[in-house]
């Protein structure tokens, strides 16, 4: 297979699955790396910190360095900043709270440890992300605030979240949708298959969307998103997608993209 100057993989089920290391998937990453292609991770999942996924890819054995994760975590820090937001109300887990602290933002409604409460200051935004102590109260909180027009942003629309194992549980897409209902408004989403992330990317790296590979185990969130932006896809059977569809790119596992160097 023809080695591209960037490849941009999904975590979940393309990496790793839970705390599993997927079969192939280190040794692929560092060859390609080793061989000069620059590597990005990409992942919807804003409840984390990125160092957070720092640790565990290394731990994991990937050769990841901390400017080459992204998360929705990230990615709505940068959103807000190029609309000039500054204080964040924030419906999410301490990950998100703590990276928004980190790229400089505000965040009124969030104690010192991130756990976040219904009410806090004046804000000028509202962000929301997978919130697993979520209630009525934060609800209120984030549709009164956008009704009164402050921009809605949420981190991804996934509607489940699978975990080791196999079980599903609510994704983020779900609380989300909560707060588009009462709010009657619809959000900016950061997450895939909006192409937002892999277009910093591209921005950020120099590279053609033609010479970027987006490499994913969902089909309606990673692919799409590669095919949003431009880019060429691979899929890997790795995770959520069993078939793949007619005319996709894809193979059993990671090691298809090396193969016939091997
Ligand atoms: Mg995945």
């Amino acid at each position: 297979m023809r080695r591209y100057p960037l490849y941009i993989f999904d975590l979940d089920g393309t990496l790793y699955r839970g705390e599993s290391v997927l079969p192939y998937a280190v040794e692929t990453v560092s060859t390609l790396k080793s061989q000069g292609s620059l590597i990005r991770y990409l992942t919807n999942n804003s409840g984390q910190t990125r160092q957070f996924f720092l640790e565990r890819l290394l731990r994991m054995g990937y050769p990841a360095e901390l400017n080459e994760i992204l998360s929705t975590a990230t990615g709505a820090a940068i959103h807000l900043e190029s609309i000039g937001a500054e204080r964040t109300f924030v419906v999410g887990e301490p990950g998100l709270v703590q990276t928004l602290r980190t790229e400089g933002l505000s965040v009124v409604n969030a104690q010192p440890d991130g756990t976040v409460q219904p009410d806090g200051g004046e804000s000028d935004s509202v962000v929301v992300g997978i919130c697993r102590s979520f209630t009525y109260e934060l609800m209120r909180g984030a549709m009164q605030r956008i009704r009164q027009g402050q921009p809605f942003v949420a981190t991804n629309t996934d509607s489940s979240y699978p975990l080791e194992g196999g079980t599903l549980i609510p994704g983020a897409g779900s609380i989300v949708a909560g707060i588009r209902t009462c709010s009657e408004t619809e959000p900016f989403v950061v997450g895939k298959p909006n192409p937002f992330l892999v277009e910093l990317i591209l921005v950020e790296t120099g590279v053609p969307a033609s010479e970027a590979l987006v490499v994913g185990d969902r089909v309606d969130t990673d692919l799409l998103c590669g095919e949003l932006a431009g880019c060429p896809t691979h899929l890997v059977l790795t995770g959520v997608t069993e078939v793949p569809p007619v005319g996709q790119a894809f193979s059993q596992d990671l090691r298809g993209l090396i193969e016939d160097s091997l």
